[in-house]
């Protein structure tokens, strides 16, 4: 039988956004702030204080994304402490954390959890039926990988 990993009722959902796209962000926060109330909120550190100055929010803060907060991020979602991702990445600019960036997004592929990193993206899953249901996340078998011979 598949592994599957639950995502709860409550979900525990975290939000970032590159500098460009932080105003897209709160917009969309604004837009949806009582259907993500309900839920834990997680963000890297700005974004995360600007969530909790313009829209009153408890957010859980991780590191600034440029000095961690992006892997952070990645390695609660490799615990299974993050249900959902909410992730405004800028394309038009280069990163200087873009490594972090790619890991993060790699991550939420990894464990299948939904990730949007677009508005449109993020009105689809947050209209989604399973926002208030739980749901369960098929989870590869990644077992063959770690089964590769080492050559000497
Ligand atoms: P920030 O980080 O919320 O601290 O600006 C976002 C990011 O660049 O990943």
């Amino acid at each position: 039988m598949p592994a599957t990993r639950v995502l709860q009722k409550k979900k525990t959902i975290a939000l970032v956004a590159h500098d460009h796209k932080k105003d897209d962000l709160i917009a969309w926060i604004r837009q949806n702030k009582e259907k993500l109330t309900p839920h834990q909120l997680v963000a890297t550190g700005t974004t995360g204080k600007l969530i909790e100055g313009h829209l009153g929010v408890e957010v859980h803060k991780v590191l600034s994304g440029p000095l961690g907060g992006d892997q952070q991020i990645g390695a609660m979602i490799a615990a299974g402490d993050i249900d959902m991702v909410i992730f405004f990445w800028d394309p038009m600019e280069a990163q200087p954390h873009d490594s972090d960036v790619k890991a993060l997004l790699r991550l939420g592929v990894v464990w299948n959890i939904p990730m949007a990193c677009c508005p449109a993206t993020a009105d689809f899953v947050i209209s989604s039926a399973y926002m208030d249901s739980t749901y369960e996340c098929q989870q590869t078998d990644y077992t063959p990988y770690l089964k590769r011979p080492i050559k000497p």
